[in-house]
């Protein structure tokens, strides 16, 4: 038998495939895999690939097929999905031939460094003991909130990126990573993937995530139940500790102060501190000048408010995930619309597809602008009466003054109605609110006029289409 990679293909004799000569890649091919495996390093950097990708090794080459062992069957599952598909892209741009790749476990595949097994579990079972004391404390995390689900763009692509500097290296490329930015904008999204892909890609390690609120009531607890010892030992025996929303300890005193030790405990052991706030560090009021500029130690990344690109990006993406038949242009226009956060936008399409599942009905622009009515009036401050007054008296060829006169013929009242309507309608102007900037009018005058106009819409299309154009103009 021959030594492939370094190491011994003996190991796998039993099984009868690996005994036919030609499964044995050529020179060729092993010198392919070479080129490749260095590849990889260039491409993925030097602590994925010292990590996942070096141990890849080439056991045989068949029918197209590149065959390549693993020692753990969580390393083949891992590389199966986030690189697989990379390497085989990689292969085949080497040589046409090669249409597949095999990932197979072969465990103990050195078997001189084979591991005292007593000494593991053992090992194994006091980490799994500390993690699920550590897990007691920890907040739960949501399994919507990971890295694949999270949508990358300009706003957000530096907080991104160190986050997953923080999962991907081997050691503490910045502490503490601190994520910063308003809210809704997808700062719990970020920790929860960064717990989550830590958990997924270093098993061993012990995360603790929480709410700066959270850290605070376990503090406190630990305090009066005599037991801050207990709560120092914890926190302090983590691999990685993540506080969401540290705003909060602002102006509590001796919260922070506990915080500050605990933080430069981690720190000196070279434990991951992942922090988020509403704002940076320097811009936290109430926070101890030490621990502000200890914060502001490591990366500070923030996260802007959504552009139109990123909204649509992210609207496209919740569509694939809820699988529901909405259509590009509604998508388009919630992307225009809805532009005050994520968390609003997504509540905004969880709503028509909502609606239109209760109500079986195909969503369209008109359903949703009818659903979201309420909410789309609302982010719509910047219409004004006074626009509203302008448009409507260019649709009907009125003076601007007609909306204010007390002229009463129909000619002029009716339109002036129309424009009270998408006054109620487009404005969070109240109705005597209203009624003073048309002429000082009653606000029965006001009320009147909208349910005048509700009414005549109903039966009158020409009214229907007045108003239809006019809102258009305004909102459009
Ligand atoms: P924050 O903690 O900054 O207030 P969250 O992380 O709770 O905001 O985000 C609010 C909602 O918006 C969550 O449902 C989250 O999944 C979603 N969200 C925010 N940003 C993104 C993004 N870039 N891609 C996908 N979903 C996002
Ligand atoms: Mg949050």
């Amino acid at each position: 038998m021959s030594d492939i990679g370094g190491k011994s293909v003996a190991l796998i004799r039993g099984n009868a495939e690996y005994q036919e000569a030609s499964l044995e890649p050529t020179p060729e091919i092993l010198s392919l895999w070479e080129k490749v495996h260095s590849d990889m390093r260039q491409e993925f950097g030097e602590a994925i690939f010292r990590s996942w990708l070096k141990p890849l090794t080439l056991q045989a080459f068949y029918h197209g097929t590149m065959e390549i062992s693993v020692p753990t069957r969580f390393m083949r599952d891992w590389i199966q999905t986030h690189y697989a598909d990379r390497i085989l892209v990689m292969c085949s741009e080497a040589n046409p031939e090669i249409k597949k790749l095999q990932i197979v476990v072969i465990q103990n595949a050195i078997v001189d460094e084979e591991p005292d097994t007593a000494a593991v579990k053992t090992l194994t079972k006091a980490n799994e003991n500390r993690k699920s004391e550590i897990a007691e404390i920890s907040s739960p995390l949501d399994e919507r909130f990971k890295f694949e689900t999270f949508v990358v763009g300009k706003p957000n692509a530096l907080a991104h990126a160190a986050a997953r500097r923080v999962v991907e290296s081997m050691s503490v490329p910045f502490n503490p990573l601190f994520i910063y930015g308003g809210v809704g904008l997808g700062k719990t999204h970020l920790m929860h993937a960064i717990a989550h892909a830590i958990e997924e890609h270093w098993p061993e390690k012990t995360v603790m995530y929480l709410s700066a609120e959270k850290f605070m009531y376990q503090f406190v607890r630990a305090i009066r139940s005599d037991s801050t010892m207990n709560f120092k030992e914890q926190f302090r025996s983590v691999d990685v500790l993540m506080i969401d929303d540290i705003q909060f300890i602002s102006g509590k005193e001796s919260t922070q102060e506990e915080f500050f030790h605990t933080f430069n405990a981690l720190v000196d052991q070279n434990k991951q501190i992942v922090i988020s706030a509403d704002k940076a560090p320097g811009d936290l009021a109430g926070l101890d000048e030490r621990l502000r500029s200890r914060l502001a130690w490591g990366l500070v990344a923030d996260i802007h408010p959504t552009t139109y690109d990123l909204r649509l990006g992210i609207l496209q993406t919740k569509r694939a995930q809820l699988g529901a038949e909405v259509p590009d242009s509604v998508l388009e226009f919630l992307a225009l619309k809805v532009t005050s956060n994520v968390r609003e936008l997504e509540g905004a399409l969880n709503r028509i597809v909502a609606h239109a599942d209760v109500s079986r009905q195909v969503i369209t622009l008109e359903s949703t602008q009818d659903v979201l009515q309420d909410l789309l009036r609302a982010h719509d401050r910047r219409i004004t009466i006074d626009e509203i007054q302008r448009k409507v008296a260019e649709h009907y060829n009125l003076r601007i003054t007609d909306m204010h006169s007390a002229r009463r013929a129909r000619n002029v009242a009716r339109p002036r109605q129309v424009a009270m309507y998408l006054a109620k309608q487009l404005t969070a102007r109240s109705l005597p609110e209203i009624g003073r900037k048309f002429g000082g009018r009653d606000h029965t005058t006001v009320m009147h006029a909208v349910r005048k106009i509700e009414e005549l819409m109903e039966e009158d299309a020409q009214i229907a289409q007045d108003v239809d154009i006019v809102r258009r103009a305004l909102t459009g």
